[in-house]
């Protein structure tokens, strides 16, 4: 048996049982595609059920606002995934009528699917003879061949995608490229691969060489620079309702369009005085009498170049600041129903502020 075919013959044997595996529908194999980059299967089964569920064609995506998208995918992280998805079902709707372009070339030129998804669906989907090229496939190749070449590097994808392209069974490319992606995902693993029971043993150049530790080849990593975030929790009775304010963040960034708390964001730790005499507090406190009850213990939240160290200032007022914008009043009750990032949810959880009867 060549590579092609052993790794089918593993799959057949080996592969989990998931949704996206018995369907043909190009909007299922997109969704999971997007759901799972950069996700574990377990935790991403769970979104793509919830999704589904919610949203079970490409026109209810379409529908529905930014806001309720990034509200069903909140935890999940890497939020532009959600709005490139979001992007491409508004064109799917409006330039293809909901049916999903059948090639990898045409699938590329909508906005928000990328290289990787678009050979996912084309392939899985419509049989297209295309590639994919994910993390565990770059692995699992770089080992086989026992590859110099970085794999995150453009030369290194060239060189990935022509292998690949080599290694695909024309008449079952759907299947291949299920296969070699799980193989890494349950055998091939980063750490601890499972080589001695592997049915590629006797091809992969990296274990005769003693050296598959050392693949995949990959460029510096990124350095992560370290931020503190000091959130202001800042809480008030309004028409008998606890308020908090909420900060709907309208910038450019990872966290676009989602909600948080008036933050002061420093490169450098600061004294608990400096925070309260500085930005968004001295506006919003602005000589108004007021109670800190808490400062949390740090949060530390991990993003993909960035460290958060971040504290929660719970600042109780009388009342509703005279001016609160760009902030806005929710009673505390409806928080569940903004979309926040990861790092807020993991504080709303901590303080149980969700809890009915919930006072600070
Ligand atoms: S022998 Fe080990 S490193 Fe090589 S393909 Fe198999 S599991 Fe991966």
């Amino acid at each position: 048996m060549n590579i092609s075919q052993t790794l089918i013959s593993w799959y057949q044997l080996n592969k989990r049982d998931l949704p996206w595996r018995s369907t043909h529908d190009p909007y299922c194999i997109c969704l999971s595609e997007v759901i799972l980059q950069q996700t574990r299967v377990n935790q991403g089964l769970e979104y793509y059920n919830r999704f589904v569920e919610r949203f079970p064609d490409v026109f209810f995506l379409a529908a529905a606002t930014e806001e309720e998208v990034l509200k069903l995918w909140q935890g999940l992280g890497y939020y532009s995934r959600a709005r490139n998805l979001h992007h491409a079902a508004h064109m799917i709707v409006q330039k293809f009528n909901g049916v999903f372009p059948p090639t990898y070339a045409e699938l590329l030129k909508l906005n928000g699917i990328g290289e990787y998804t678009a050979a996912a669906i084309s392939s899985i989907a419509y049989g297209e003879v295309k590639p994919v090229l994910d993390g565990n496939v770059a692995r699992v190749l770089s080992r086989l061949y026992a590859l110099q070449e970085q794999v995150d590097s453009a030369a290194g994808k060239k060189l990935l995608n022509g292998i690949a392209s080599q290694l695909i069974d024309p008449a079952d490319p759907a299947t291949f490229n299920q296969a070699i992606m799980e193989f890494g995902a349950l055998l091939c693993t980063p750490r601890n691969p499972g080589c001695e029971t592997c049915p590629l043993q006797s091809s992969c150049l990296a274990f005769s060489l003693k050296r598959v530790n050392d693949y995949p080849v990959k460029l510096a990593r990124t350095v992560v620079k370290e931020r503190y975030f000091y959130y202001l929790v800042v809480t008030f009775v309004k028409q008998g309702e606890l308020h908090l304010l909420l900060n709907h963040r309208n910038s450019i960034g990872i966290w676009r369009k989602m909600y948080d708390f008036p933050l002061l964001e420093s490169p450098g730790e600061l004294e608990y005085p400096a925070v309260l005499s500085a930005q968004p507090a001295s506006i919003i406190l602005n000589d108004m009498p007021f109670e800190i009850s808490a400062i949390s213990d740090e949060y530390i939240h991990i993003l993909s170049h960035r460290k958060l160290i971040t504290r929660f200032f719970k600042i109780k007022l009388q009342r509703q600041p005279e001016s609160i914008q760009p902030y806005i009043a929710v009673p505390v009750s409806q928080i569940g129903k903004y979309p926040i990032p990861r790092l807020i949810d993991r504080y709303i959880r901590a303080e149980k502020l969700l809890v009915p009867g919930y006072t600070l």
